[in-house]
């Protein structure tokens, strides 16, 4: 069993998204048994904040950011699906969008944003995404299902940055893997406190999301999927002479994620290491598709 994530930057656009699909095709046609994570559309996580800010604002703005949002994810849908696919998607982006238009209202309403509110905003995100996916690759011909992680992963209520009851959330994987075969399409970053509560685990969380669930299911390895070569010596988007790290420990990954490498989301590492997987793959997402992949190894001071 492997754990793949792909994150906002890979599902950006519905061509994107028809090449993610493509490669998942590909394992499963290889007969790899995997569980997939995905993203928000790139920048919706973004829009979500500025939404929930401006409606506490009073602002009315807030309405014209919830209707782009809609209508991306429909459009989105509309281009990447067909016949009962597509009859089986609109009406839940339907119904997600109505929620989510109350909930923005009822923040515009009494002004005020709290982070409970805001977490339970965000997921529409997540939600939205591997929703939408899940039905494009079951349009592709992969046996597949949409798993929102609120089901699995349960956490305190640190919202907006919640921590993970591990014990918990392993026994809830374990099983719920045991009695749902096929390749599951989970939502990132997000999970549930006690009485349901939406929570999402922290800027960049679906990388965690996938080594939560590598851990539980005692995966041979995660493959995190993105735009840039793997880990590189800096953020390309700064630094021109950057280059890709063609390997690195995972202590060296922790030292890096202090100083703001979003490349990995620092507590991604933890679950990794100390189930010691062999290791985390940063694979870049080429425009031609084709995958370079970049080791990150445990090694043995790492392991200590
Ligand atoms: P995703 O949408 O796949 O989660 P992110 O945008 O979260 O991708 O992270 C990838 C981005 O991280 C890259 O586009 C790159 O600009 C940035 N980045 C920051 N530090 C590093 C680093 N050390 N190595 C590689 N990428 C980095
Ligand atoms: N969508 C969330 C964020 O933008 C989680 C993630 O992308 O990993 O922070
Ligand atoms: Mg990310």
């Amino acid at each position: 069993m492997k754990v793949l994530k792909f994150g906002g930057s890979s599902v950006a656009k519905p061509e994107r998204i028809e090449g993610v699909v493509r490669i998942l095709r590909q394992y499963y046609q290889r007969g790899d048994k995997f569980a997939v994570v995905f993203s928000a559309f790139g920048g919706v996580t973004d829009s979500l904040i500025e939404m929930g800010n401006l409606a506490a604002d009073g602002n009315e703005r807030y309405h014209d950011l919830f209707q782009q949002f809609s209508q991306r994810h429909i459009d989105a849908a509309t281009a990447l699906l067909k016949g009962e696919y597509l009859d089986r998607v609109l009406p839940e982006l339907q119904t997600n969008h109505e929620v989510l238009g109350n909930l923005l209202y009822g923040v515009f309403l009494v002004r005020e944003v709290s982070p409970r509110t805001l977490d339970y905003i965000l997921s529409f995100g997540e939600r939205n995404a591997a929703f939408i996916i899940s039905h494009v690759m079951r349009q592709a011909g992969i046996h597949a299902a949409f798993l929102d992680a609120r089901k699995i992963i349960k956490t305190d209520k640190s919202f907006g940055n919640a921590k993970v009851d591990f014990e918990q959330t392993n026994a809830l994987i374990k099983e719920y893997f045991l009695q749902n075969p096929e390749i599951q399409v989970v939502t990132g970053f997000v999970g549930a406190a006690k009485g349901g509560l939406t929570t999402t685990l922290g800027r960049g969380g679906s990388d965690y999301t996938a080594a939560i669930l590598g851990a539980g299911l005692d995966a041979s390895a995660i493959e995190i999927w993105t735009d840039v070569d793997g880990v590189m010596t800096a953020d390309p988007r700064n630094v021109k002479k950057a280059f890709s790290l063609s390997q690195m420990t995972y202590a060296e990954a922790m030292e890096m994620s202090p100083f703001g490498a979003k490349v990995i989301y620092p507590p991604t590492i933890q679950p990794a290491l100390a189930k010691r997987f062999r290791f985390i793959l940063k694979i870049r997402l080429t425009p031609n598709l084709k995958a370079r992949l970049y080791r990150i190894k445990p090694t043995p001071e790492a392991m200590r």
